[in-house]
């Protein structure tokens, strides 16, 4: 791509998920080494499947992983549970909606407080995106705020 403003990884059909044809975010091969239980997969570009109804959750050029094949519960597939949203404290979407609701928390960190989500996060390796919880857990706060 000519106009790319990025290094190999983030364009091209590599992030497209070869089941849903959906475009899937890219993922650290550091991530899937730790979510994939099993035989490590061998090394290469990945990218995360975000379709709720699609069973896939990392692909590559040569390999594809579904929810089984995923040590946690990946919560933004339909069905998951528990759904966390910090998965290095393992802090699910309902504790934040509740903190929201009941401890009036309207912040990030008002929620990492009573919930202590995002405490010493290794997001890396814990996360199935490979990214910080934070704007997952900014989208929780606002759906339970307009809900309230
Ligand atoms: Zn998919």
């Amino acid at each position: 791509m000519e106009n790319c403003c990025c290094s190999s990884s983030c364009c091209g059909a590599a992030l497209v998920c070869p089941v849903c044809n959906n475009l899937g975010q890219s993922v650290p091969f550091e991530t899937v080494k730790s979510m994939v239980r099993g035989n490590t997969p061998a090394e290469g570009e990945f990218g995360v499947c975000l379709t709720a109804d699609c069973d896939v959750v990392y692909f590559s050029s040569n390999a594809i992983f579904h929810q089984a094949d995923v040590a946690v519960p990946i919560a933004w597939k339909k069905g998951a549970s528990p759904k966390y949203v910090c998965y290095c404290n393992q802090v699910t979407e309902e504790e934040i909606v509740r903190a929201v609701v009941e401890n009036k928390a309207k912040t990030v960190g008002d929620v990492a407080k009573a919930t202590g989500a995002m405490k010493n996060g290794k997001c890396l390796i814990n996360n199935p995106k490979g990214t910080c919880c934070h704007k997952d857990i900014e989208n929780v706060i606002q759906q339970a705020l307009e809900s309230r």
